[in-house]
């Protein structure tokens, strides 16, 4: 089982990081910690150090940040994902959130640095794990321009079920699943439409949790794949398998 999507480099881990980590490899093949700024990117890199194999590291910008960041930020960003192209498995997370980004300028700012990643990721040939909220449709018409990304991932993919069938038409596009399966119902609708090859599990950790209060952690990724296997009336070992095998597939892990 791969957590595919998750941010155990915040501070929220400080305290006990090394816990988390050992709890999740009890269970889990893989984390990957996907980079949200400059300072987490690096962090990520060194998560993927001191647990070589275990931890892989997406360098990105997060598109609600990227909007007020500065032309250097993004050229940091930029120079380190061409310095370190070894290391890293993907691009992102990046992309655009119409969710809280509402002001026109500032939604067109966010899609031109989305762009800049998107032509970085295509010139190198790396795949790419977009956040991408309220805009999905917007989203899977700029992508097919670049050619030579192996794959898309639409992080936390929470669009119209539309959508996802235009993103299953395009066989380098997969949708990712958080924990949040276990209590929106929009999700768990989707799901129960989308064909398996096209999905990939996550926590999005520390974010959505089962509740509010709580922080969520890699190992329950698990709840996911279980969630999955709930809905589709598959056997979790199933599930595990088809979404495992697809995470090694893109992210060459
Ligand atoms: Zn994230």
């Amino acid at each position: 089982m791969i957590d595919t999507h998750c941010h155990i480099d915040f501070e929220e881990f400080d305290h006990d990081r090394s816990e988390v980590i050992k709890r999740a490899q009890k269970c889990l093949d893989n984390v990957i910690v996907s980079g949200y700024s400059n300072d987490s990117n690096m962090k990520a890199l060194q998560l993927s150090k001191d647990y070589e194999g275990f931890i892989y590291p997406t360098f990105g910008f997060h598109p609600v940040s990227s909007q007020n960041a500065s032309e250097e930020d993004i050229k940091i960003a930029h120079n380190n994902i061409k310095k370190y192209l070894d290391d890293i498995v993907a691009v992102g997370e990046v992309g655009m959130d119409y969710f809280y980004v509402t002001d026109k300028t500032l939604r067109e700012r966010q899609q031109e640095i989305f762009k800049g990643f998107l032509e970085l990721a295509n010139e190198y040939n790396v795949p790419i794990v977009m956040h991408v909220r309220d805009c999905e449709k917007k989203a899977v018409n700029i992508i097919p321009e670049y050619e030579d990304i192996p794959y898309f991932v639409f992080h936390c993919y929470g669009g119209s079920l539309k959508t996802a069938k235009k993103i299953m038409n395009m066989d380098n596009c997969v949708m990712s699943f958080s924990t949040m399966l276990c209590y929106s119902k929009h999700h768990q609708d989707l799901i129960e439409k989308i064909d398996l090859d096209y999905v990939l599990t996550e926590t999005d950790s520390p974010y959505l949790a089962m509740t509010k209060e709580e922080r969520n952690e890699p190992i329950n990724v698990t709840k996911t794949v279980a969630k999955i296997a709930e809905i589709k009336n598959m056997d979790i070992n199933e599930v595990n398998e088809i979404t495992t095998a697809n995470a090694r597939k893109i992210f060459k892990i």
